[in-house]
């Protein structure tokens, strides 16, 4: 084990990350008064992460392995910039032992623990070893010739697991002996390939389990200590959705137990930096002092969701692994170390829940921040960035700091629905719909949570005259201005004619909701289904608009994104998609690029590839909804990869046809 007494110095730190996380390090980086060096792949050409430091190495490639995960790359950025750390942040190299130990080897600080307990706990099956020797307890396994007879006698379901495993690839629920061999088979194929490591083990299924954490931190000087726990049982096929501080109804003398577990576990590796030893705890029963916990994996770096720990700690953990790595004391010791309040974080993805969770790639054509600033957003991300598919699609992740958990939860809840991202389908909605549920209120979260409540997560909003009424504002704005704005406008003084009759067809996750709007005196009417409401507009000043309904007078937020429109709904994003506009240079995704704005029938092709076409000239007119759309270019160019022909059947987002700028 390499301890070292001495102090490092460290002056230019090298971020071997990209996205939130590698800003996060560089701000706590500049506030001690330390230089800091980026890496960019040809992705990341215009990455916020690069703006962010004092130098950048762009080290070229795309994918992950071309570039955040090529060591060399890295520390040849590294040598030619004369950092003398390198903090990898999470992912990435963040727990290869190689990489800590070639940083080792040329000298330069590698912010985390030493390569040999990289190396220990990357193996699950190995860490489970050395934390049953310590005394910490782990999750019964089955083990031995006859593995079979072994799951028996722990009992079924059993859980194969991939020794190399992470972001629960691999794992295989198993519920009975006869399906034990094929499992075990599938977890070894999908091992293999995910980790170049075939290796699996079989552990007891917990049924009703708890995702806790604790994290920990050691330093040079031989002291450990935890920073309590974090909650992070909200979970998604095995990945991380929302994570909180402290766990919520964990009975106090069931807490301290699992601190000091987590605090032997550390000790027995002679851990130092930041470290996350993680536990799972069975909640099948009510919970007490004695409720059966084990440990799961320690994660050798700090963890995605250390912000919620900052929150209730006051403490910031990057600098906290920089003094540990300068070779300095942990700055306090137990006793002083204190928390208050709760916290939560969410992790804002581009992805689609409706279609299961698919992820989503595009512009983040804005992000507009409303209402109250009372949350903290850790983001690599800004306005005019392309979400790409080569990296993880977490665009950001939203914290909420409040006295109760309550508070905090009612913080999120606002969060959630005054932020509004455009651009691109996130999951903001249902995460919102969690922070709505009685049960995840009153605590009750296990990691079977969001799969046993996902129906009503994904449910649909009432629908109602009010939300309509706000939905096709923008599109009533567009009829009296007899086109379509780029963006809608508020505060023109407009009203419809009289005469005004018009049915809209607006669809709302994946179904056509058709109602009629017409006008009536200085109103008009929307009817929808059987209910009717009687509407008006109003400016409300300083970019609002209000919205009477029925004589009662309601807030608007609404937003433009392409062909859809966001309304605020009780704090709530709802997305609808505006099929059959027609002349829209809205429809078309942007600028260089025809997309179907929905699924389809092309009915007419009016250029040809190689054609110079200007903004706004029709290009391909499209049947869908029973309503004809004309899509037209964005921009001025030459057409380029027409692919699609007439009759053409085209899925929703499908590319149709790009646009070369001239030079
Ligand atoms: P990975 O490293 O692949 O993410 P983990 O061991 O951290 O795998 O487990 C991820 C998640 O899988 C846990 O948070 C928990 O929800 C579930 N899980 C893991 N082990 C068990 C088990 N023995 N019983 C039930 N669920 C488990």
């Amino acid at each position: 084990m390499s301890k070292s007494h001495s102090k490092n110095t460290i002056n230019k730190i090298l971020i071997a990350n990209r996205g939130e996380i590698a800003c996060r390090i560089a701000y706590t980086a500049r506030d001690m008064g330390i230089k800091t060096v980026a890496v960019a792949s040809d992705i990341d050409r215009d990455a916020l992460h690069r703006q962010v430091v004092d130098e950048i190495v762009h080290i070229g490639g795309a994918t992950p392995a071309e570039s955040y995960l090529d060591s060399k790359k890295i520390l040849d950025a590294a040598d030619k910039t004369h950092a003398d750390a390198i903090h990898p942040g999470y992912g990435f190299l963040s727990e290869n032992a190689n990489f800590a130990k070639a940083c080792e080897n040329k000298g330069i600080v590698f912010i985390g623990p030493s390569p040999d307990v990289i190396e220990q706990m990357g193996l699950k099956d190995t860490a489970r070893e050395i934390m049953d020797k310590a005394g910490v307890p782990i999750v019964p396994e089955a083990k031995g010739k006859d593995l079979k007879a072994a799951a028996s006698k722990i009992g079924f379901p059993v859980l194969v697991k991939a020794a190399a495993g992470g972001g629960g690839k691999g794992m295989r629920k198993v519920d009975n002996a006869n399906d034990l061999k094929d499992a075990m088979e599938a977890c070894q194929r999908e091992a293999k390939s995910a980790f170049g490591n075939d290796s699996v083990f079989v552990e007891k299924y917990i049924e009703h389990p708890r995702h806790i954490e604790v994290q920990i931190f050691g330093d040079s000087h031989g002291n450990v200590v935890h920073l309590f726990e974090r909650d992070c049982s909200l979970q998604r096929r095995h990945q991380k959705v929302v994570e909180e501080a402290p766990a919520p109804n964990l009975p106090e003398a069931l807490r301290v137990r699992i601190h000091e577990a987590a605090v032997t576990a550390a000790k027995t590796l002679g851990y130092t930096n930041a470290g996350t030893v993680e536990f799972i705890l069975d909640a099948s029963g009510k919970l007490t002092e004695n409720t059966p916990f084990y440990f799961m994996e320690m994660n050798t770096r700090l963890q995605v969701e250390h912000p919620v720990t900052e929150m209730i700690t006051g403490h910031d953990l990057v600098e906290w692994q920089i003094r540990i790595a300068r070779g300095e004391k942990l700055p306090h010791l137990q006793n002083k170390i204190t928390h208050k309040g709760h916290a939560f974080e969410v992790r804002l993805y581009a992805e689609d829940p409706a279609r299961d969770f698919a992820p989503q790639t595009g512009r983040l054509k804005d992000v507009i921040l409303a209402g109250r600033n009372e949350y903290r957003l850790d983001t690599g991300f800004q306005k005019g960035d392309e979400i790409s598919s080569y990296y993880d699609p977490m665009l950001a992740k939203l914290c909420t700091f409040g006295e109760t958990r309550d508070d905090a939860a009612d913080k999120m809840r606002r969060a959630l629905g005054n932020i509004q991202i455009v651009g691109l389908q996130t999951n903001q909605e249902y995460l919102r719909k969690i922070f709505d549920h009685k049960a995840f209120l009153a605590g009750d979260v296990h990691t079977h949570f969001i799969e046993n409540h996902h129906d009503e997560l994904i449910k649909p909003i009432d629908m109602t005259p009010s939300v309509l009424a706000m939905a096709v504002y923008p599109l009533l704005h567009d009829v009296h201005n007899n086109g379509y704005a780029r963006r809608f406008a508020v505060g023109a003084n407009w009203r419809l004619n009289a005469a005004y009759r018009s049915t809209f067809i607006l669809m709302h996750q994946g179904a056509p909701i058709t109602f009629d709007v017409t006008g009536q005196g200085e109103r008009y009417r929307l009817s929808y289904e059987t209910k009717s409401a009687l509407v008006d507009y109003i400016d409300g000043g300083d970019g609002t608009l209000l919205l009477d309904i029925d004589g009662t007078v309601h807030k608007c937020l609404l937003s433009r994104d392409r062909g859809d429109i966001i309304v605020n709904v009780d704090g709530q994003p709802v997305r609808f998609h505006v099929p059959g506009l027609s002349n829209d240079d809205a429809l078309s995704a942007g600028d260089n690029v025809i997309t179907a704005p929905m699924p389809g029938r092309i009915t007419d092709i009016l250029v040809k590839n190689g054609q110079n076409v200007k903004a706004g000239d029709p290009v391909i007119r499209m049947e869908a909804m029973k309503i004809e759309t004309t899509l037209s270019a964005g921009q001025i160019g030459k057409i380029t990869d027409l692919k699609v022909a007439k009759d053409d059947i085209v899925a929703d987002g499908a590319v149709l046809a790009r646009i070369e700028e001239s030079d």
